[in-house]
């Protein structure tokens, strides 16, 4: 398979970092267009790859067009010509010819397309062959194709670019051709020689020969393996690395002994469940190591992973040092807060809540109280990573719901102390792709049971015809003692969407379908007092509905609360409904979820019925992740999923694993990547991925 380099060489390697105004046919006017996709130097060309493929390899001839086959032909446009049929619509025929026959594609009622064809020109037709008075293509896929191309059409498979609007694939095309025809000889092999051999990767050059202008399909497969796993490769070689450097950081060696050990389980009211002794077990063993633990703490919503939280912080805090405990949003703060003041009720623990509303004289005094270690644990939002906030003796960094904050966030806050522990917990479980990718550098503990006596919530899709019946259910939960929350999409209405807001539909339950009930009301434009008071209320059974937002999304933890309704669902991803129905069924009652939508897209519909089948938050994520690719899972890009240029994680998943097991041998066998065979990957690894993840030691 392996190929060796035919490129003629005619300039330096340093002819690559040329501007790409260098290229034929490139000027100052198409030099900035290429400026704005990112296309300043040859090697960004080289490294710009095609969006799709073009099949020419398959061309027919006209007589060969069977009735009721597809068929794909080249030929020469003969005449076009556009009737009107009796119903007053608009028949538009293209006639078209090769040396064996002729064809009419045909289209109804698209006039505009008329325009596009003129006698003489070249065109590819695909379609199905259907019969008139004569053969017919009916509305076949079309290509009209310009001169300048047919010159430099060499191989049948032809690449597609993603392009701006304005430009043109043709002449972008012959560019590129002349960019790969001079250069992609002077693109560094930087794979060392036995994981070429091992995986049968083709040489670079040849890669990016062939992913341009592949003569086979055959070689288009080999030439994307070879991009694909050297981009999964460097990828995983920083995770190696990165997880090496972390490793071999002096951290603290905690002290756990069974003294300590049973101090802890005295203040836990309940039995642990045997996944929380497994995890403490886990979270308890990296404390004790003298190297920096770097856990992630996966479970479901409702598992019970505050509790293990409490075990880590008690330890740290047992041996002298100080703990952070980051959520994301105040209201979860406050609550944790809370939570934990109730567990250390009879402890001497010093806990203090930092949020972004702390008046600034009673801050400057908690700070002060911080700083020299009177305060043992500090509860906030990401209040706490500004600089203000210093720490006496940070031991243990707690980080809840994760892939709300960036690998930047984290990084700030475990720098507040000399080298803490960090345990990250998450709720929305990570898809196996992205726990080697995103979080490729953390261990990873799994919360893989509820605790006692939970019957999961029953999930009902609710179409619109049968809200009302819903709503009698619903006063029907809330006259056995029951609460309920319903959440609406929107704040205010809002003239950009036809949705129901919360605002406005509070009102109306209240007066019109709940009207001797009491219905609060919580949402993201309030006051965070106000937020507050809602919130208290409604946990003191002052409210029996709740109407909101999404921001009851992570967290709050109102047993008595039992029923859940989530208004135009279908506007909602998985991972959110998953995370809503998790605020319900945290006591002994049944629960349900109830999905008012009415979805107008396959996957909107998909997405509520996967609710209705499943409770399991593992599978959940996965087809979240399925459906809505990886880029939108987390939100945003910052959240540190590395942009990938030619990987699809989904797709690529076998090699990506093959990628991971070789950067992390390599990296046990060259630490530093020190070795001479091992000096450009290394400096690949740093130029892509330094700033980003922090690669200590390297
Ligand atoms: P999450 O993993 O969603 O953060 P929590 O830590 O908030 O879950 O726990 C959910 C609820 O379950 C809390 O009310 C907590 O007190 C309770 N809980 C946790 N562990 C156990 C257990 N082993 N036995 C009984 N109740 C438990
Ligand atoms: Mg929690």
């Amino acid at each position: 398979m392996l190929v060796t380099n035919t490129t003629t060489k005619t300039a330096s390697p340093s002819a690559l970092y040329q501007s790409v105004q260098y290229l034929k046919g490139v000027g100052p006017k198409r030099c900035e267009a290429f400026g704005k996709l990112g296309l300043h130097t040859i090697r960004d060309m080289l490294y710009y790859f095609p969006r799709d493929y073009k099949d020419r390899t398959r061309i027919q001839k006209i007589s060969e067009a069977r009735i009721g086959a597809e068929i794909t032909i080249q030929g020469r446009v003969l005449g076009v010509q556009t009737r009107m049929t009796r119903s007053r619509k608009s028949i538009l025929e293209v006639f078209v010819g090769d040396e064996t026959g002729t064809i009419a594609a045909t289209w109804f009622n698209q006039p505009f397309l008329t325009k596009k064809f003129h006698a003489g020109d070249t065109v590819f037709l695909h379609g199905k062959v259907g019969e008139y008075k004569y053969l017919q293509l009916l509305s076949p896929e079309y290509e009209i194709v310009q001169d300048a191309e047919i010159n430099t059409k060499e191989g049948s498979i032809v690449p597609v670019y993603p392009l701006t609007e304005h430009m043109n694939q043709a002449h972008f095309r012959k560019i590129m051709k002349e960019a790969v025809h001079h250069f992609a000889g002077y693109i560094d092999e930087i794979l060392p020689k036995e994981i070429m051999e091992r995986n049968q990767l083709l040489p670079i050059d040849n890669a990016i020969k062939n992913i341009h202008f592949p003569e086979t399909f055959e070689n288009l497969k080999n030439a994307r393996f070879r991009l694909v796993y050297d981009e999964l490769f460097t990828l995983e070689l920083a995770m190696a690395l990165r997880r090496r450097g972390i490793k071999e950081e002096k951290g603290i060696s905690f002290k756990i002994g069974a003294n300590v050990d049973t101090h802890i389980r005295n203040l836990i009211p309940f039995t642990l469940t045997k996944a929380q002794e497994r995890v403490i077990h886990e979270i308890a063993e990296d404390m004790r190591s003298p190297k920096p633990m770097n856990r992630l703490l996966q479970g479901d919503v409702g598992s019970g992973k505050t509790v293990v939280a409490i075990y880590a912080i008690l330890a740290a805090i047992a041996n002298g040092y100080q703990a952070a405990f980051m959520a994301p949003t105040e209201i979860l703060a406050k609550q944790h807060f809370q939570t934990m003041q109730k567990y250390l009720l009879h402890s001497h623990v010093r806990t203090h809540l930092l949020t972004g509303d702390t008046n600034s004289r009673q801050r400057k005094n908690d700070l002060d109280q911080i700083k020299t270690g009177q305060i043992d644990l500090v509860i906030g939002t990401h209040a706490l990573i500004e600089e203000t906030v210093q720490f006496n003796q940070l031991g243990l960094v707690v980080i809840d719901e994760q892939h709300k904050f960036g690998v930047v966030q984290r990084l700030k806050l475990k720098k507040k102390g000399p080298c803490p522990d960090v345990l990250i917990m998450t709720a929305t479980p990570i898809p196996r792709t992205l726990s080697l990718t995103v979080f490729g550098d953390l261990d990873i503990s799994i919360l893989d049971e509820m605790p006692p006596d939970r019957s999961p919530a029953k999930t009902v899709w609710v179409t619109q015809d049968r809200e009302k019946n819903a709503y009698d259910f619903i006063s029907g939960e809330i006259a056995k003692g029951r609460q309920v929350f319903i959440v609406y999409p929107l704040v205010e209405e809002s003239e950009f969407f036809d949705l129901k807001s919360a605002v406005t539909e509070a009102k109306r339950l209240q007066c019109d379908v709940f009207p001797t009930r009491r219905v609060g009301l919580l949402h993201g434009k309030m006051k965070s007092a106000e937020k507050d008071k809602v919130m208290m209320d409604f946990k003191e059974k002052r409210y029996d509905i709740l109407v909101s937002t999404i921001i009851i999304e992570v967290g709050i933890d109102i047993p008595n609360a039992s029923v859940m309704v989530i208004v135009h669902a279908e506007r909602f991803g998985l991972s959110q409904l998953h995370q809503l129905r998790g605020r319900i069924g945290r006591g002994s009652e049944q629960s349900y979820c109830l999905l008012f939508g009415n979805p107008n897209s396959s996957i909107s519909s998909e997405r509520l019925k996967i609710m209705t089948r499943t409770n399991d938050g593992f599978k959940i994520a996965e087809m979240d992740f399925r459906l809505r690719g990886p880029g939108e899972f987390f939100g945003t890009r910052q959240h540190g999923l590395p942009e990938l240029t030619i990987s699809d994680l989904l797709k690529d998943f076998p090699i990506l694993k093959k990628a991971r097991d070789d950067a992390f041998a390599l990296v046990s066998e060259d630490p530093q990547l020190t070795m001479d065979t091992h000096f450009k990957i290394r400096q690949r690894v740093l130029e892509t991925f330094k700033d980003r993840f922090e690669l200590i030691n390297v």
